[in-house]
């Protein structure tokens, strides 16, 4: 007998992995995420912006806050 059938038929939902552009560090990324969604790295603390997931690649963007007018 053999457990490797049983296995395979078990899907784990894995977290994906995403680096910071601009400290470098790893970020999880939930299996769940989708496009748009605001992640925080743990390195540097930056917000960062899910642009694309194209299976396990991740595209994050710095998110820059439009600066509105404070009008000093
Ligand atoms: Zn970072």
């Amino acid at each position: 007998m053999s457990k490797e059938t049983a296995k395979l038929g078990a899907q784990e939902v894995k977290a994906m992995k995403a680096k910071c552009p601009d400290c470098d560090a790893d970020l999880d990324v939930p299996a769940d995420t989708t496009e748009g969604e605001i992640l925080s790295c743990p390195g540097c603390g930056l917000e960062l912006e899910v642009k694309q997931i194209n299976g396990g690649n991740i595209d994050l963007q710095e998110l820059t806050l439009e600066g509105e007018d404070w009008g000093e």
